[in-house]
């Protein structure tokens, strides 16, 4: 069991006041915040190690080569990937997701082919299919979802089908709370000779993930949404597409040898990641996969899962609050959109601010979600590992506080 309490003393920037309030961060699908221990690599990393990679002899550099390449060893095991070769760095989910589109994309996605999405997914996986399929008149197609919002697996079984070359899917929603079945999805697509692409930006800091289990073909994530630095991303790629692919962008690092009208390039990992990588950021996020390791992916899986079953039917009990998603908090992960009243979500999330709890409104990009869902915005509340009973005691309190105060 996780003791929260104890463990939001390790992260400096909780113990504030903001608006007169000790603050309550409840914004972590947004972005999560740094323990003591990430922050001290970061430190450390720019006073005695700072180098570039790859290339100097001298100790320095050796020294930040080895641990920017250890990180991604570190990455390869919590995802559990069979090899390094399969783990790129990039910028974050968009850019891991840019990357299979165009790279994938324009390899082997022809005219006419089908990229299969949901109505769930963050823009990062909703525009560069687009581009995708309008460079190359293929056909984008939605699954749609059921009442309770979850996806609707048997119209995912009518939609993947052998025109589709491409399935993405967002492991876990950033609005609905919900969990989707990738192995099932996984197992459709390549029924179908399809790939499995998915965005694990809300999944991988909050529950185990096995790429190798999942036999997905892409996986992308985040290194800020899980106690990482922002910047640092990573792409998961089965080396036998890695392999046929081309890089997306080209220069230094990611070539073999450059002749004066051609060249060829560097072996994977690196083939992809050219210029100086961020290397601050990857051996911090290193330091963030050790740091969730040692507390456990169970445990923080189980933690929101306690946390949600506390809060979901407080929240619901309080008139006129509309929850977004499934209404049972068993099916729920520790993303909880909601509406009050008909108050704007902007007005509420202010509200909340003044009493020092902070949450997300707006569309949370992703538009075509609350399209669907019939609503312009949501106030969205985000749980994690350091949050406790007392954050969603407030997150209650501050509702009914502003619901008072717009009577
Ligand atoms: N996918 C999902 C489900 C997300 O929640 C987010 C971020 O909010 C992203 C993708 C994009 O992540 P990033 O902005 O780190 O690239």
């Amino acid at each position: 069991m996780i003791n929260a309490q104890k463990l939001r003393q390790e992260f400096p920037i909780l113990e504030q006041v903001v608006n007169d309030e000790a603050l309550v961060y409840l914004d972590n699908a947004a972005t999560t915040q740094k323990p003591e221990a990430v922050l001290q690599t970061l430190e450390n990393y720019y006073r005695k190690e700072n180098a570039n990679v790859h290339r100097g002899v001298h100790t320095l550099a050796q020294r930040a080569t080895q641990k920017y390449e250890t990180a991604r060893e570190k990455v390869c095991q919590f995802i559990h990937a069979e090899k390094t070769e399969e783990i790129l760095f990039t910028k974050g989910t968009t850019a891991s997701l840019n990357w299979i589109a165009r790279s994938f994309g324009d390899r082997f996605v022809q005219a006419g082919d089908e990229i299969v999405i949901s109505y769930m997914e963050h823009h990062s996986n909703i525009v560069a299919w687009q581009q995708l399929a309008k460079r190359k008149k293929a056909v984008l197609k939605y699954i749609p979802l059921t009442k309770k919002g979850f996806l609707d697996m048997e119209e995912a079984k009518k939609q993947i089908t052998n025109k589709t070359a491409v399935v993405a899917i967002t492991h876990a929603s950033n609005v609905l709370g919900v969990l989707n079945p990738i192995a099932e999805l996984t197992n459709l697509a390549h029924l179908h000779q399809a790939i499995m692409v998915v965005d694990g930006a809300q999944a991988v800091p909050h529950m185990p993930v096995n790429v190798k289990e999942l036999d997905v073909d892409f996986y992308a994530f985040s290194g800020h949404k899980m106690c990482g630095p922002t910047g640092i991303g990573v792409l998961y790629g089965k080396q036998e597409w890695l392999e046929q692919m081309e890089p997306v962008e080209f220069g230094g690092e990611m070539i073999n040898f450059v002749h004066l009208y051609e060249s060829t390039w560097a072996d994977l990992p690196w083939k992809f990641e050219a210029g100086t990588p961020n290397i601050a950021g990857g051996i911090g996020l290193g330091e963030a996969i050790d740091y969730l390791d040692k507390i456990g992916l169970v445990e923080i899986f189980q933690h929101e899962k306690e946390l949600v079953s506390y809060v979901l039917p407080k929240l619901q009990a309080i008139e006129g609050l509309t929850v977004y998603g499934p209404q049972d908090p068993y099916e729920h992960t520790g993303v909880i959109a909601f509406n009050l009243d008909d108050l704007h979500p902007h007005d509420v999330a202010t509200a909340l601010d003044m009493q020092g709890v902070a949450t997300r409104a707006g569309h949370h990009c992703a538009q075509p979600l609350l399209q669907y869902l019939g609503v312009a915005a949501t106030v969205r509340a985000s749980f994690y590992l350091y949050n406790t009973k007392e954050d969603a005691d407030r997150l209650v309190e501050a509702v009914k506080e502003t619901k008072e105060f717009f009577k």
